[in-house]
């Protein structure tokens, strides 16, 4: 779907996009274009619905927009207000969401691995977290078909359920091959891959080059984001994508169904009417979104009847140890989730914890290495002189399986956005295994980068990824939205993105919120949404 006029965007395909009007009734409105959003959007344009995403943030061109530059790629993030708390805040902004058509899959590192099997029941299997109303089995062909679009590249993996992949792994870099290293010493089992970046031309998609700019929107295009995948051909298929339209609310008509959504617009209120509304605003914004949409019939919140909204919200705990090589590591010089293990994400028994971790390459550009030396209490000459010494550092990554806390959750704060709609407050705290496996997973990489040779180490703790919020459940007094994603109060609405999950395993979620979505879309097209 790319051009082949030297530019990174199909403007052809923009400027003949399809317009609906705010009157016309839709089959589908959609709010979010992002992982779940623009996947939803792409498949029911395809089916021929009438389907229009609204997207806050602008429609990006990667040749105008983005730049090679750590600090100038900051309007790709969520940057607008919101409040934290709780007693281990989590910090929002650059590190979980992003903002514009594309959503926060143009600023992911492009990991794509599957859920495994227990990650579905992991409260009849470990007694913690939730069992979820779908099966892995029921998403394995999504996963499958989802594996293929992107694509994804990557060694035969031999966690979870085994299976392979569309393309074949990544060379290895410098970073990777010192975490192989780490790992053959210990006798730790570790895999290339799984990254959706191209491993060879794709379609109008070059080659990857190697930059390690995957963090900041890939001018390339080789790394797969919804806006260079399923956005162009959702417009070559008749969808609209409506970008700069921040929604405010759903609305709920006498029956109690939706009937369309009001949002702004160049600084106008407007309402866009449909059949079915379908939110896919993240963790954060579509929890604020059905508060905001309090109502004669849902006072507390839509969907809120049993007080589930913007409860269970997760994030990964992912601190990152480096270790001092003498050799040149340049560890920028990759995608940064090249090569990984799952040997520890599931339940050890012998542990003082339930459920587990994995361990990832990262490779941080220089401002979120200084980040790292700045956490260890370092500054002005000697950071420079760590700053100075970057090339020959090396960093990994853990994802550990924070457990959903009823606590942590989101609700609405007293301070107003620029729109004058109430801005969300989330509150975080970590329980006591949360805490264990942070402490593994830490000792878990200083462990790996010590048997590589690692002359000198340091460790901070960090979050990231954000789901739960809008969970799924077998019934409203567990869950906001059913087995389909159809919400339990008002049934032609549906959630359709990471809010849905009621666990996150140790795994990166946006292959899951796209293959759920894609699910979702299934559903639709087999007449739901006028049940
Ligand atoms: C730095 C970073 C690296 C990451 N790396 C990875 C990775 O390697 N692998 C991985 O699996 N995941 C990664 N993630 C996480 C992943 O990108 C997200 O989990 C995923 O994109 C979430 O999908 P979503 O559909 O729920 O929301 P998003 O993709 O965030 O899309 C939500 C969209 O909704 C829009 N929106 C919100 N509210 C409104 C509203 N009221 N009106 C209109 N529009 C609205 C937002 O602007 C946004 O564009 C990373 C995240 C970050 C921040
Ligand atoms: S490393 Fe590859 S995928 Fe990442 S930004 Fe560079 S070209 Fe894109």
């Amino acid at each position: 779907m790319l051009p082949n006029d030297g530019s990174r965007t199909n403007h052809a395909l923009r400027a003949s996009m399809r317009r609906f009007d705010d009157e016309e009734e839709l089959d589908l409105v959609v709010v979010g274009c992002g992982a779940g959003g623009a996947v939803l959007t792409q498949r029911l344009a395809r089916k021929g619905w009438k389907v229009a995403a609204l997207e806050a943030g602008p429609f990006w061109e990667p040749d105008r927009d983005w730049v090679s530059d750590e600090a100038g790629s900051h309007p790709l993030y969520w940057t607008e207000p919101r409040v934290i708390g709780g007693g281990d805040p989590v910090p929002l902004g650059s590190n979980n969401s992003g903002r514009g058509v594309g959503g926060s899959t143009v600023h992911f590192a492009g990991y794509t691995p599957r859920l495994h099997p227990s990650d579905f029941q992991t409260y009849t299997a470990d007694g913690v977290g939730a069992d979820w109303p779908i099966t892995y089995q029921e998403l394995r062909p999504y996963y499958e078909a989802l594996e293929a679009e992107l694509p994804v590249a990557g060694q035969h993996w031999p966690w979870g359920d085994p299976h392979g992949y569309p393309h074949s792994p990544h060379p290895v870099s410098g970073l990777g091959m010192i975490f192989q290293r780490g790992c053959q010493r210990l006798g730790i089992d570790v895999r290339v891959g799984p990254v959706a970046i191209t491993n060879g031309r794709f379609g109008n998609r070059p080659h990857c080059i190697y930059r390690g700019f995957c963090l900041q929107g890939c001018k390339v295009n080789a790394k797969a984001s919804t806006l260079i995948t399923h956005v162009p051909d959702a417009l070559a298929h008749g969808a609209e994508i409506r970008s700069g339209s921040m929604v405010r609310s759903i609305e709920i008509d006498d029956r109690g169904r939706a009937s369309g959504v009001v949002y702004f617009r160049d600084g106008v209120e407007r309402r866009q009417r449909a059949r079915a509304v379908a939110v896919a605003g993240y963790a954060i914004e579509t929890p604020r979104l059905l508060l905001n949409s309090a109502c004669r019939q849902f006072p507390d919140g839509v969907g809120n009847d049993h007080d589930l909204v913007g409860r269970y919200v997760m994030v990964q705990g992912a601190a990152q140890t480096a270790g001092r090589f003498p050799e040149e590591v340049r560890m920028y010089k990759a995608p940064p989730p090249e090569v990984s293990t799952e040997a520890f994400y599931e339940t050890d028994p012998r542990a003082d914890y339930r459920r587990g971790y994995s361990v990832q390459c990262i490779g941080p550009l220089p401002i979120t290495w200084a980040e790292h030396v700045v956490a260890e209490g370092h500054w002005g000459h000697v950071l420079r002189e760590y700053l100075c010494d970057y090339v020959h550092w090396a960093t990994l990554g853990v994802l550990c399986e924070f457990l959903p806390l009823p606590g942590n959750r989101v609700t609405l704060d007293e301070e107003r956005d620029r729109h004058g709609i109430p801005v969300a407050r989330f509150d975080y705290t970590q329980c006591d295994n949360d805490r264990a496996l942070m402490r593994a997973g830490s000792q878990k990489m200083a462990e790996i980068l010590d048997a590589a040779g690692a002359q000198d180490t340091v460790t901070i703790a960090r979050y990231a990824h954000l789901v739960g919020g809008a969970r799924m459940g077998a019934g409203p007094e567990t869950g906001v939205v059913d087995r389909n994603l159809r919400s339990f109060a008002v049934p032609n609405l549906y959630v359709t993105d990471g809010s849905v999950l009621p666990t996150q395993g140790a795994a990166n979620p946006a292959l899951t919120i796209m293959a759920l979505a894609a699910r979702c879309a299934d559903h639709l097209a087999g007449g739901a949404a006028s049940a």
